[in-house]
């Protein structure tokens, strides 16, 4: 295993970080005034980046992507995440990323021309509605909504929501029960629903910590009341959202950790920058207590720790598949979405009053990564998955 940055990948993560000094003034403008006010220029960056080597990067080059591995990927990730805007622009932000992998993998040709086509060009996006308020989301067997086949048309009825981005999206795809009697894990089916069905409703973005946000940068609570879209709106077989979901969250777990390491650097970078320069006396800067001086140091352990447990997740997904690695993929969402707040939390400490202001990037990343550690499966329960299997080998060694 060798996790030096492969050479050919080095021009991209140039041009990568080269991106993020052109977005860090529209940042300020998007935590400021939300997505709408900077979505002109975010799509005007998204034309001329369209066909470069950022572009799509995760998807296969037949699609018109960069066809990345899953660890080459994670190297990329890493430079964006550090805005909170750069995946937006390569066009491989959550969730259209995710949907973008499930359209081709299970989608249709009618899916995907009618579906997938305009999300890979940039001209639409999408959202995932799987988590409900009446249900507890960290069992994903147990749903509410429903689908039901009349005819020759699925009608969807429940609430979903936390559906990320689903303000402005053109479609939904959705993860209802259509076949209550099934085993659990074969009850839910994952249906294609545009967001222009009669009876779908977006009822509200949900503030996040005071910030009802807008557009992409927002989390959505939907209804379905009698929804009915056609039967050939089925993602997969009947029966197979579970499945799908599954091979849905294994490499969109690298994207995410290895985003939350590119965040980590840049509030380390912040830290250690503000200790440096913020002066206690004419004589004394913060970095020299050595409180400051051991937050850095314990942060840029912490953080090359969790960077090189997430890259050799993303190696061993390339090497054996996200089945094989599952054990590594369940550590590293908890491991570094830990690592991720603590490095906020200090940084914002080492800003003192301004790193709860608006005045940093520091606070948009405290307000709205604290759901890393209960998205994508709260880290409780990869803990107990990752504890559950090591304890079936201690109990049959
Ligand atoms: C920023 C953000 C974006 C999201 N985007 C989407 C999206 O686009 N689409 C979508 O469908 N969903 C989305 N979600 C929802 C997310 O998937 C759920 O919040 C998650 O699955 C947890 O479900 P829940 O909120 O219902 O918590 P619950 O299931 O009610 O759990 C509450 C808490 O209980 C604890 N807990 C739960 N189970 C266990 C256990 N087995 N052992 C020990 N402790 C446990 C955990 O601490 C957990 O945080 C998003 C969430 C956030 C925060």
């Amino acid at each position: 295993m060798d996790f030096a940055t492969p050479d050919h990948l080095r021009p991209r993560l140039d041009a990568a970080a080269a991106l993020l000094t052109r977005l860090e003034p529209l940042e300020h403008q998007a935590i400021a005034q939300g997505f709408y006010a900077v979505q002109p220029q975010l799509d005007a960056i998204r034309q001329e980046l369209k066909g470069s080597s950022l572009w799509l990067p995760q998807i296969p080059t037949a699609s018109g992507g960069q066809g990345l591995s899953v660890l080459e990927h994670g190297l990329l990730t890493e430079v964006l995440g550090a805005s909170p805007l750069g995946h937006y622009v390569a066009n491989c932000q959550a969730p259209d990323a995710g949907n973008m992998e499930v359209l081709l993998e299970y989608g249709t040709d009618d899916h995907k021309s009618r579906f997938l086509q305009p999300l890979l060009a940039g001209d639409t996006r999408s959202c995932f509605g799987m988590t409900e308020p009446g249900r507890a989301g960290s069992n994903p067997v147990w749903l509410e909504t429903t689908a039901r086949l009349e005819g020759e048309e699925w009608v969807l009825d429940g609430r979903k929501w936390f559906t990320t981005a689903a303000d402005g999206a053109a479609f939904c795809i959705v993860m209802a029960v259509t076949d209550p009697d099934a085993p659990p894990h074969q009850r839910a089916s994952m249906i294609i629903v545009p967001t222009d069905t009669p009876g779908y409703t977006r009822t509200r973005n949900i503030p996040i910590m005071g910030e009802e946000g807008d557009g992409w940068m927002s989390h959505s609570e939907v209804a379905f009341d009698g929804a009915r879209v056609p039967q050939a709106n089925l993602l997969g077989t009947r029966g197979a959202g579970f499945s799908i979901a599954q091979a849905r969250l294994g490499p969109g777990r690298i994207h995410h950790c290895m985003r939350w390491i590119g965040i980590c650097r840049r509030a380390l970078g912040m830290m250690a920058t503000r200790a440096a320069s913020r002066m206690l006396t004419p004589h004394e800067s913060l970095g020299e207590k050595q409180a400051v001086a051991h937050w850095i140091a314990e942060c840029s352990a912490e953080i090359e720790a969790a960077r090189l447990l997430v890259l050799d997740a993303a190696w061993s997904i390339d090497d054996i598949g996200a089945k094989a690695a599952r054990q590594k993929i369940s550590m590293i969402k908890f491991f570094a979405s830990d690592v991720l707040m603590r490095v906020i939390d200090r940084a914002i400490q080492v800003h003192g009053a301004l790193g709860i202001t608006d005045d940093t990037v520091l606070s948009w990343f405290y307000r709205h990564e604290r759901g890393s550690r209960i998205y994508d499966g709260p880290d409780e329960v990869h803990k107990s998955v990752v504890a559950r299997r090591i304890l079936k080998e201690a109990r049959q060694s």
